[in-house]
């Protein structure tokens, strides 16, 4: 199994992961020709491509996938309040690409078997992933402002992770943004903190996990290296296992590649 990040921040975020002959994206929340050009330059082909797994309608998850439906007739798979959202936002996915999750318990795409469950944001119906190929199991979960026991069940023993470091709360409270969007970001209904992330790390990291990727940083009220060490320090000192390696996903670049 390989994972990267193509692009990751409240800007904008696309995932890839691979296994075999199959291959997914989850969100493309960045221009089209950027996500063509990333899995050019990274050798990953286009024909293997499954479909691509939305997590929710805000436009730093779905910037491009109108463009890349058509572009190489991918099924896109979604919460029926998750097509709700994007309809209203004049949806450009064709409707016989159109694949409502909320019609299945679960989804197997090539050699993924795929599951979800709802995060908790200010959006209609948003989810995060936890996807296995028969071998290992990858999860990723962003845009949430909790993370409680059932998500961290589910992510529990993943063998890559990647989760949402958004914000440093000091940073926050003390920056520029305008207190209605600060109420917003830290409600229950916004974003997870560094703090918040290394605590539901701790209930998920398991003595399979290998690789934990911190994703969706702000660029305004986080640092790649405040996230790195403000996580490190909580799991050096709580966590049981050491056989893991931590990495912050890029704004604006591919991450490194990531293979269990
Ligand atoms: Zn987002
Ligand atoms: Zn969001």
């Amino acid at each position: 199994m390989k994972f990267y990040s193509l692009s990751s921040s409240s800007q904008g975020n696309c995932y890839y992961l691979e296994s075999g002959d199959s291959a997914l994206l989850i969100d493309a929340g960045i221009a089209a020709k950027k996500i063509e050009a990333t899995l050019a330059q990274s050798a990953a082909n286009p024909a293997k491509l499954k479909g691509i797994l939305l997590t929710h309608e805000h436009i730093d998850h779905v910037r491009s996938v109108g463009t890349l439906a058509k572009k190489y007739h991918l099924p896109i798979f979604a919460t029926e309040g998750t097509w709700q959202g994007l309809e209203q936002m004049n949806c450009s996915v064709p409707f016989q690409l159109r694949r409502s999750l909320d019609e299945l318990d679960n989804l197997t795409l090539g050699r993924f078997n795929i599951s979800w469950q709802a995060t908790v944001h200010d959006c209609l119906n948003p989810i995060f992933f936890s996807i296995n190929d028969g071998e290992k199991k990858f999860g990723l979960i962003t845009d949430t402002g909790e993370l409680n026991s059932q998500m961290t069940e589910m992510l529990y023993d993943s063998d890559i992770l990647i989760a949402e470091a958004n914000h440093d709360v000091n940073m926050l409270k003390s920056g520029s943004y305008p207190f209605r969007v600060k109420q917003r970001i830290l409600s229950s209904h916004g974003h997870l903190s560094n703090e918040d992330c290394a605590q539901g790390l701790l209930a998920m990291i398991g003595s399979h996990t290998k690789h934990i990727m911190l994703a969706h940083l702000s660029q305004h009220n986080n640092t790649p290296l405040l996230a790195y060490k403000t996580v490190k320090q909580t799991l050096e000192q709580n966590c049981t296992y050491e056989d893991y390696t931590l990495w912050v996903a890029r704004a604006e670049a591919r991450s490194s590649i990531l293979e269990v």
